[in-house]
């Protein structure tokens, strides 16, 4: 996951800035609503989402009559323009764009009491509108329409036809709300996810395993170790032994000198130690404590449990052969969990090497 949590942080800076960014280029469309009565007398509505609020228009509603200049179609200029004042119900210029700021024309028709400003596009612009800023007219709702529209008003307005408008909002649009944005952010959104994810599930799962193996493969060692354990050489000290006698013989685990009456464990390497203190090493180590010398490669116990894994062989027949000094001699093992009595000879008390030792030091 580390390496997941900066990528996160970039997609969010990426999107934050991305929304930032497109803030300044986010506009609403307008809905233009006419309404008028034909030469045959009857009611004509036309309802489009053809315009788009200026930059400093408030987004909201506004209706009454269109209204064009009495002049200049463009609506510029200082003085009063319109027919229509305050008292008059409620108005909208229809201005065409050109010859001045749009603030100018907006603020010209506001001064004389419109209720809205509808700008309409250039000749030859077809539909086409543009988002238009107007910052010095800012208190009035002024949206901009394009030319065939704006045209075909203008024809019906100079007929003398009473032409009633609502301007409502539309809909908000910018780059990030475009639906190609949005599809490609979603999926941005979606991989990302997904990757971290399966990235973490992943490193769990990888974890988890590891951790099983490792467990198994400990709790195998120890199994071999408690075999090869039993297999090992036991003594009980004698008064007469070396190794009471002398001060130079001492258990390396708790450093202590021998007494007559313990009882030692020789390892494969020969060396003694407590019975007591070895084995919970040996379960935990595995190897003598002074010389490193394995004893599950030394018995033979890891190859013998890989075969009998598949082969069933009793551990019981093995005979194993400790060196000690110049003498070899030869001790059969037993096994323990055999429910035949002559095999369960203890190692926690075994007197059968007493006499083996007795002779070797003879
Ligand atoms: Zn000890
Ligand atoms: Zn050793």
């Amino acid at each position: 996951m580390g390496k997941t949590a900066p990528h996160c942080l970039l997609l969010l800076l990426y999107l934050s800035g991305l929304v930032r960014c497109s803030a300044a280029f986010l506009f609403w469309t307008a809905m233009v609503e006419i309404g008028y009565l034909n030469n045959n007398n009857e009611t004509v509505d036309k309802y489009c989402e053809c315009g788009v609020f200026g930059r400093n228009s408030p987004v909201e509603k506004a209706s009454g009559i269109v209204t064009l200049p009495l002049g200049d179609p463009k609506g510029c200029g200082p003085d009063p323009i319109y027919n229509r004042n305050f008292s008059s119900p409620p108005w909208i210029a229809l201005v065409k764009r050109g010859n001045c700021t749009f603030s100018e024309k907006i603020s010209a028709a506001k001064r004389q009491g419109a209720a809205g400003v509808v700008v309409y596009n250039v000749d030859g612009s077809g539909n086409s509108t543009t988002h238009m800023a107007h910052s010095d007219a800012s208190d009035i709702v002024a949206i901009m329409i394009g030319n065939t529209k704006g045209m075909e008003l203008v024809r019906l307005v100079k007929n003398g036809t009473d032409v009633q408008m609502l301007i409502e909002p539309g809909s908000p649009h910018g780059p990030w709300m475009d639906t190609y944005w949005l599809y490609f952010l979603s999926i941005a959104f979606f991989i990302v996810t997904a990757a971290s994810i399966a990235y973490f599930v992943f490193i769990s799962a990888n974890r988890l395993y590891s951790l099983s193996v490792h467990r198994r493969s400990e709790k195998r060692l120890k199994l071999e170790a408690k075999k090869a354990i039993k297999r090992l050489q036991v003594r009980t000290l004698k008064r007469e032994d070396e190794e009471t006698t002398s001060d130079s013989h001492m258990c390396a685990v708790c450093i202590e000198s021998y007494k007559p009456g313990e009882v030692v464990t020789v390892l494969t390497c020969d060396h003694i130690f407590h019975k007591t203190c070895i084995e919970p090493w040996l379960l935990e180590r595995r190897t003598c404590p002074m010389c490193k010398c394995d004893i599950l490669k030394a018995l033979g116990v890891e190859e013998e449990t890989k075969e009998s894994g598949s082969g069933n062989s009793s551990p019981d027949v093995t005979v194993i052969t400790v060196a000690g000094g110049e003498t070899l001699y030869e001790v059969p093992l037993t096994d323990p969990m055999s429910p035949d009595p002559q095999r369960q000879q203890h190692r926690y008390d075994n007197t059968a090497f007493e006499g083996d030792s007795q002779a070797m030091r003879g």
